[in-house]
């Protein structure tokens, strides 16, 4: 759809950017954003619309945050970056030093790199160097659930679910995992024999090769907008200390606040061996993420041959990017976020409701700040996202799932005609 005021550098665009799981040239349409405010996106065309998408779980105080700008141009002034390897600075330090203060107990090594996928890559790497350094080097394999989603780059692939990770594209180099169904209890259920017993019998049969599980908690994200059992959680970790293998928890969409714990482990309040957090981090504002571990895991690796763990990205402990994050997680911690997710949570449940009446709905589901109406069938992606975009909000839907994972500090105005126009468009014919 070509919009009347389109830019002149809208073109370059079209021309030459290549998006996000797109074709080349775009076959849907791309909409030029001229600057973002609060909980509201400006187009270039001055059309307003109200985000319901957080950029992708990531913009929890909104946008254009006093605070946050303040972090990033005081860093501004000392220094943009500095390399990590034999240096350090205050906002890497006391970034560290904070997210060991804020996430469960037993996780206190921090490895910072520069993406969700790559602090999924060497959570990965860490479980595989721990059990070479024990001297179980045939512990080299992954059990993950169905429906999970990891990552994009080869290793965090490897451990999405097989069919909407698209395996069969790269079959030939992905390392070969274990997969068990994602968890059939939901969260606030109990979890049943039943549903444990192919995570059990993995774990009984192959133990031996196997490094670690890796999990999303609670939320099972891009997979599938799953929300599961704390139980199976708590059981799951419990399988694992039994089985000696290590426990991965991927709180990167999870991480801060969103599902109502601080972090989706706290609602089972297990601590996992390994723990990568990203997106959040920094309210959004400049690619960060974490791999955090225990000791006994930093010092085992660190305690055996080559007496270092083998990964060092380039742009590793960007400051500006921990200086941000230090301002958002204090901006977090200072609001009363837990009766806020808890508002919002109320006002999702109450506002997608009456989708739950439309024939063309499965489930709606709520969690914490997470809105969910999954569809019978896939969503048409160029026409709904062009009727969301004329009722005004940005909500952008993947295959059956239309959802909402809004700013923390959504109004309840805007929250509402969110919901309404869910119902509203999905009603269309
Ligand atoms: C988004 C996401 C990732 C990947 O993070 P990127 O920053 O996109 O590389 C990994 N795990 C989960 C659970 C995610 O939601």
């Amino acid at each position: 759809m070509q919009q009347k005021n389109t830019p002149g550098w809208a073109e370059n665009d079209t021309a030459c950017c290549w998006h996000p799981y797109s074709a080349f040239p775009s076959a849907n349409p791309v909409y030029p954003v001229k600057s973002a405010d609060g909980f509201s996106i400006t187009l270039a065309d001055n059309r307003v619309l109200i985000d319901g998408m957080s950029s992708w779980w990531c913009a929890i105080h909104g946008y254009n945050v006093p605070a946050l700008n303040q972090a990033v141009s005081t860093q501004l002034d000392a220094m943009a970056h500095i390399m990590f390897g034999g240096l350090t600075h205050e906002p890497a330090a006391n970034l560290a030093d904070k997210l060991v203060a804020i996430t469960p107990p037993g996780l206190d090594s921090v490895f910072f790199t520069d993406s969700g996928s790559v602090a999924v890559e060497v959570a990965l790497k860490m479980a595989i160097q721990y059990w070479q350094a024990r001297e179980k080097p045939h512990k080299q394999q992954f059990i993950a659930l169905r429906k999970a989603y990891h990552g994009d780059t080869f290793g965090a692939m490897s451990v999405c679910d097989p069919i909407t990770g698209m395996h069969s594209l790269f079959n030939e180099v992905l390392p070969e995992n274990y997969f068990i169904p994602s968890p059939a209890c939901r969260f606030n259920q109990p979890c049943e024999t039943q549903d444990i017993l192919e995570l059990r019998q993995t774990l009984e049969k192959h133990h031996q090769t196997i490094a670690a599980l890796i999990l999303e908690p609670i939320v099972q994200g891009a997979g599938g907008m799953w929300f599961y059992s704390a139980d199976f959680l708590k059981q799951a970790h419990a399988l694992c200390h039994e089985y000696q293998v290590l426990l991965i928890a991927d709180e990167i969409a999870t991480g801060f606040g969103r599902s109502g714990k601080l972090f989706a482990c706290d609602h089972a309040s297990i601590s996992p061996d390994i723990m990568c957090v990203g997106k959040a981090l920094t309210g959004g504002y400049i690619t960060l993420a974490a791999t955090l571990s225990s000791t006994n895991i930093s010092q085992t690796i660190s305690s055996a041959p080559p007496g270092v763990f083998m990964h060092g990205p380039t742009f590793m402990a960007n400051p500006l990017a921990c200086r941000v994050a230090l301002a958002s997680i204090d901006l977090l911690l200072a609001s009363p976020w837990q009766a806020i997710i808890k508002h919002i949570e109320k006002q999702l449940i109450n506002g997608l409701a009456p989708c739950r009446e439309l024939d063309a709905v499965a489930e709606v589901r709520v969690l914490g700040a997470i809105g969910v109406v999954e569809m019978l069938q896939p969503v048409d992606m160029t026409v709904i996202q062009a009727r969301f975009v004329e009722a005004g909000v940005w909500i952008r839907p993947f295959g059956k799932l239309v959802y909402l994972m809004p700013p923390y500090i959504i109004s309840d105005q805007a929250l509402q005609k969110l919901c309404r126009a869910i119902y509203l468009t999905l009603s269309r014919k």
